[in-house]
């Protein structure tokens, strides 16, 4: 196992923006778990785009908006980055890479660094679909982690029915949960057992 502390760590570039939106995407867009009950996306088209264009302006200003006529391909694009992330999450490679390389495959990159200061190389220009931008982005940033062993910072929460993917910026890399509802609920859960054992003697 290689230290955390031996790596670039991610300095919030265009690069590593885009990997924090990638993540936060599939938090709001990939169904799954969180906190302990079933979780599933807004089933408004409206609502779900407005949801999403919101997390990637947060991460991108100038970014192309999702429209609803695209938003069976965005959903389509959140579980595929959500499969992704937790492959990276639990190190296996092997397995993440072929998928990084898939969406890359899927749409061709537009390569350029932006025209004015800050210097950001671009993987993607503004006359693709949003879906398109971002799944070429997220896959290039994504893949420009794994290169330089970054994804070493992405996490899946631990606690008992939750499959949401964290970036752990913690200096020890020890961050265990993806919020403070996961870590109570897995404190509550640990005393309980504790309880039941004693209770058991
Ligand atoms: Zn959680």
């Amino acid at each position: 196992m290689v230290l955390k502390g031996m790596m670039t760590r991610p300095s919030g570039s265009h690069r590593d923006q885009l990997v924090m939106a990638a993540i936060s995407l599939t938090n709001l867009l990939a169904p799954g778990f969180s906190n302990g009950v079933p979780y599933a996306p807004s089933e408004d088209p409206a609502e779900t785009v407005a949801a999403a264009n919101a997390v990637c302006e947060h991460f991108y200003r100038k970014q192309v908006a999702f429209t609803v006529a695209e938003v069976d391909r965005l959903l389509a694009l959140a579980r595929r980055l959500h499969e992704l992330l937790l492959d990276l999450a639990d190190d296996d490679l092997p397995t993440a890479v072929p998928k990084i390389n898939a969406l890359l495959a899927d749409f061709p990159a537009r390569l350029h660094l932006s025209s004015e200061p800050p210097w950001a190389l671009h993987y993607q220009d503004h006359s693709a679909s949003a879906v398109e931008g971002w799944q070429v982005g997220c896959g290039a940033a994504l893949a420009s982690w794994v290169s330089s062993g970054a994804t070493q910072y992405i996490s899946r929460c631990e606690a008992v029915r939750c499959d949401r993917v964290f970036f752990d910026d913690t200096r020890s890399g020890t961050r265990r949960f993806c919020s403070s509802r996961c870590q109570n609920r897995d404190k509550v859960r640990a005393y309980r057992l504790r309880q039941a054992i004693k209770d058991a003697r």
